[in-house]
């Protein structure tokens, strides 16, 4: 698995170039069972699988650089089964600066490429305008 998440910026649609802030009017109201399983998983990422033209397994299209495998070496049941896909699906909000002190952080969606791309860590949302630790709204 190649996991270098220097994003290659040639892949990403202009419109990601901007500075996209969660706000307030991001937050909506998440039925009974999204919440439950964003309690585990991450709103953006579980369930996502990209096998490109070349055979490669990504995980998000975006995330072009990170590969997870390829089809001439295993098959999709593999990277469960590894259990190399399920860390990046479990990056539940609960998981990530600071949304887990946010009270948000079960209605609220994430974009892993984009905070990369705007040279966040895996683990930290950076562009929120929201501060849960003093409860307010930028
Ligand atoms: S701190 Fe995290 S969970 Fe809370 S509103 Fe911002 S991005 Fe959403």
């Amino acid at each position: 698995m190649t996991t270098d998440l220097n994003i290659n910026k040639q892949n990403i649609s202009e419109s990601y170039m901007f500075d996209h802030y969660i706000e307030k009017n991001d937050i909506l109201p998440v039925f009974v069972s999204d919440f439950e399983l964003r309690k585990i998983y991450n709103p953006c990422l579980k369930g996502k699988i990209t096998i490109t033209l070349e055979g490669k397994y990504l995980l998000c299209p975006m995330l072009r650089n990170l590969v997870l495998g390829s089809v001439k070496e295993s098959k999709i049941p593999d990277l469960f089964i590894k259990g190399t896909i399920d860390r990046f699906y479990e990056l539940s909000k609960e998981k990530l600066y600071p949304c887990k002190y946010c009270e948000f952080r079960y209605a609220c969606l994430d974009c892993r490429a984009f905070e990369l791309l705007k040279g966040s860590s895996l683990g930290e949302v950076k562009f929120c305008k929201y501060n849960p630790l003093e409860g307010i709204w930028g």
